[in-house]
């Protein structure tokens, strides 16, 4: 285990901790924090030295008073479901998880507002206020196991980001507990209070990767629920044609909510998990989704059609009620689970390229999964020129290891060669620190630092992140002794 402790600076920590928080909030045996040593990102590991479970934000200001006064490392942690090792404890320190800290504290639906806990479930906010026929837009894949807070941190997407946008733009404002345990609001306040003048420091936060501090109550936008929906299963014989599509649509003046792409592999394993009814031999299915005003959208739903079918679409299907609907979703958001049937391990990675890019990236796709000899199934966001590759291995095998996060390295240049980024919503983490150099210049990543050092001058939050040369856990494991 890399850690900045020595085993009786431990006791003596968790003893402390339990001082704030009692017994029951604290995990510090061995076995316990192996349960924390990654995140959905587990090509690296190691455990922290403890896990609290705090029920307020003043217990969270106790912890992180205390862990700056010891100079220990503070990760706040969500629901562990980030694909990039942004959890990952590289020199051990203390996890703040907000599990319990999961309620819908209040919901002002006059305003279209809600006030909820940073450890709430992504999910739960909409069914806390669909009653209203309202909801909350940002619905990444992981929904229903996925924390606001979390979201906030990544400033997470989804399939309905295309039309709604992300996280950001439906945050107003949240409550923080800085490095050295200041509890501070920013942006607008529970009771309304516009804090817009001066710098957008919510903005600044939204998307830090948990290096800012720890998010306790968040403040979120609530939007009217459309008046219905045309969703459609657009089939295809191979990915360009289901590209070229994607592309045509947008032309076209529609903007669907949600524009999804699934390849072969991938809807063949969904398929099996599932049973939804995905044609086995299509080489790609493209899910479109509309929503609006039911008096237009039949209109529209004929446009795609024809779309589709100027594109050489085998068949387009249109899913004949809510439940239909409901089943589709529930395949493409699984679809990451399905994954089992086909490999024991996989590597998503999370690139962006210009939409009319997406024909040639899904060439070069193949091209790399030929090359290294590993499988690469794609699910991804479309209609935003999101992809999200799926590198097969099997861990048991350091080769493939080798391979399959070369491979991944190298679908991720071509998108900045192509003019795109290294993530469209799963952030940097320590999986992608090395590519930032990449991407941004020199001046660029030094300016990033600047503005977290304003938040967290020590690094002590969430430290060994996003930027290029940071260490890992390696560099911090102790040293094998040499045979004598
Ligand atoms: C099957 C699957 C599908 C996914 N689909 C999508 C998708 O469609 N779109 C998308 O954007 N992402 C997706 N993800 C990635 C992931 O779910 C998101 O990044 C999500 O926002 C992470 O939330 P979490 O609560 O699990 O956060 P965690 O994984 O616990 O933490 C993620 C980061 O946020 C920080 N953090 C967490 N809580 C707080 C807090 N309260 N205060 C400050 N920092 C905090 C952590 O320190 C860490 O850096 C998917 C992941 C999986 C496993």
């Amino acid at each position: 285990m890399a850690s900045v402790l020595t085993p009786d600076q431990q006791s003596e920590l968790a003893r402390q901790l339990r001082a704030i928080l009692g017994s029951d909030a604290v995990v510090d045996k061995p076995d316990e924090l192996l349960v924390y040593e990654c995140d959905a990102y587990t090509l690296e590991k190691n455990p922290p030295n403890a896990v609290v479970l705090p029920r307020t934000t003043e217990q969270i200001s106790q912890v992180v008073k205390l862990c700056a006064a010891l100079n220990v490392p503070i990760i706040p942690r969500g629901a562990g479901t980030s694909l990039s090792g942004s959890l990952l404890a590289v020199t051990g320190g203390v996890v703040i998880s907000l599990a319990r800290m999961n309620r819908v504290l209040s919901v002002d639906v006059r305003n279209r507002r809600a006030l909820v806990e940073a450890g709430c479930v992504n999910a739960w906010i909409t069914n806390a206020v669909k009653s209203h026929g309202l909801y909350f837009a940002p619905d990444p894949s992981s929904q229903t196991a996925c924390t606001i807070g979390g979201n906030v941190a990544m400033n997470s997407g989804g399939p309905h980001t295309l039309k709604y946008g992300v996280t950001t733009d439906h945050v107003l404002g949240f409550e923080i507990v800085l490095p050295d345990g200041e509890i501070v609001w920013l942006g607008t306040t529970p009771d309304g209070g516009e804090d817009v003048d001066g710098y957008d420091l919510r903005g600044a936060v939204i998307g830090c990767e948990g290096m800012f501090g720890v998010i306790t109550r968040v403040l979120v936008r609530l939007i009217r629920a459309p008046q219905g929906y045309k969703t459609l299963l657009g089939i295809f014989e191979n990915v360009d044609d289901a590209s070229q599509t994607v592309s045509d649509i947008i032309a076209a003046g529609i903007v669907p909510c949600a524009l999804e792409m699934m390849d072969q592999l991938i809807t063949q394993a969904i398929e099996a998990a599932y049973k939804f009814g995905f044609p086995l031999d299509a080489g790609a299915v493209l899910i479109v989704e509309l929503d609006g005003l039911a008096a237009g959208l039949e209109r529209q739903a004929q446009r795609v059609i024809e779309i589709c079918n100027q594109n050489k679409a085998r068949e387009v299907r249109v899913a004949k009620s809510e439940q239909e609907r409901a089943d589709l979703w529930k395949c493409r958001k699984r679809a990451f689970g399905a994954i089992g049937r086909l490999s024991p391990n996989f590597l998503t990675q999370d690139g962006v390229v210009p939409r009319s890019k997406l024909p040639e990236i899904m060439r070069f796709i193949r091209a790399t999964s030929k090359k290294y000899g590993l499988r690469i199934p794609n699910v991804f966001h479309a209609g935003d020129g999101n992809i999200h590759p799926l590198v097969l291995y099997d861990e048991r095998y350091p080769e493939q290891v080798r391979k399959a996060v070369q491979a991944g390295n190298d679908i991720l240049e071509k998108c900045i060669e192509m003019g795109g980024s290294v993530t469209g919503e799963h952030g940097i983490g320590v999986e992608k620190m090395d590519l930032m150099a990449k991407q941004f210049t020199k001046d660029d990543l030094e300016a990033m630092q600047m503005l977290r050092r304003v938040f967290d001058p020590d690094h002590r939050c969430n430290p060994h992140k996003m930027f290029p040369g940071s260490k890992r856990c390696s560099d911090f494991a102790p040293k094998k002794q040499a045979a004598a």
